[in-house]
């Protein structure tokens, strides 16, 4: 069970079991609520750092706007709010939630669009989403046989909360089956994304990922990597591909602000490449963590230190 000191919320820091809701909040019901998943970092200077959050918070809002949602307080305070989180619980490195959802009074779909809207943000700390051995070895996934909701179901520039409930059932599903990760397809067949990841192949020395116009959350490690492949002078590809030049890629790997830089070892029980984490997997992977520990100066401006 998670467990911290303090959680924000509605502008306050109150004690972790004092933070609560009504059972009438409207986003429990409907799930129009919107949220964040932001990392901190503990730096090479021996200081922390919040990773990307200007970015994190702004996608917050456009989730917000998406949805029709005012969010009560100006971006800037949701910043200092993240920061204010990681003290209180004296957290030199963790997961921040932030999230921003309809409350409690009117109880119609649509009317809760009335309501307050309450912000809460959390924070714990939170190891390797997808286990330590997966970002070493890396993951065996599935090809899942829920499908990524086509571009007008699924708000794909926002993180609705509702939204989730077909990567729940994707990951349930991939777990029951003995899989570490699920691997959605779009209503057309190509390959869109994970779970709450982004995904990645390498074929012949390019790096490809499904483009922005697919069924696929904006993911920020997504734009990190894209950014740190070019960087590194790996040729790159935002263009679809099929389930099954996933089987025949020499890499794999998927992107999340949880899962980080996790390499996929298996799919569908084929073996990816050489069945290990591959050498441009393992460049991209360890630029990733240079560059959220602050250790690569080019990359300093992603950094918020604390
Ligand atoms: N896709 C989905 C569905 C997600 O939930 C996430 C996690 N936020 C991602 C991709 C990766 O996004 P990011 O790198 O911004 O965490």
């Amino acid at each position: 069970m998670i467990k911290a000191d303090k959680i924000w919320i509605d502008g306050k820091l109150v004690a972790f079991d004092d933070a609560k809701v009504h059972v009438l909040t409207h986003a429990l019901h409907y799930g129009v609520g919107v949220f964040e998943g932001i990392r901190a970092y503990k730096t090479a200077d021996g200081r922390s750092a919040v990773f990307r959050l200007k970015e994190h918070v702004q996608r917050l809002y456009d989730s917000a706007h998406i949805v029709l949602m005012e969010i009560p307080v100006p971006p800037e305070r949701l910043e200092q709010a993240c920061v204010e989180v990681l003290k209180a619980n004296k957290l030199d490195a963790g997961y921040l939630r932030p999230l921003a959802f309809f409350g409690a009074g009117a109880m119609g779909v649509g009317a809760g669009a009335t309501n307050p809207v309450q912000v809460m943000v959390a924070a714990w700390p939170w190891g390797a989403y997808l286990s330590e051995e997966g970002l070493k070895k890396g993951i065996r996934a599935k090809v899942s046989s829920f499908t990524r909701m086509h571009v007008n179901v699924n708000m794909v520039r926002a993180k609705v909360s509702g939204q989730y409930v077909n990567s729940f059932l994707a990951t349930r599903e991939a777990a029951m089956a003995g899989y570490e990760e699920a691997i959605l397809l779009d209503t057309e067949g190509y390959v869109a994304e994970g779970s709450g990841e982004n995904i990645f192949i390498v074929k012949n020395g390019v790096l490809q990922t499904p483009p922005l116009s697919a069924p696929v959350l904006a993911g920020i490690t997504r734009d990190s990597v894209l950014r740190i492949a070019k960087d590194l002078g790996v040729p790159v590809k935002e263009e679809k591909f099929t389930r099954d030049s996933m089987y025949l890629a020499d890499e794999l790997f998927m992107t999340g602000t949880a899962a980080e830089v996790t390499p996929v070892r298996e799919v569908d029980n084929r073996r990816i490449g050489k069945g290990e984490p591959g050498p441009i997997t393992k460049r991209i992977q360890d630029t990733y963590f240079k560059a959220v520990r602050g250790e690569e100066p080019r990359y300093r401006e992603w950094l918020t230190p604390y």
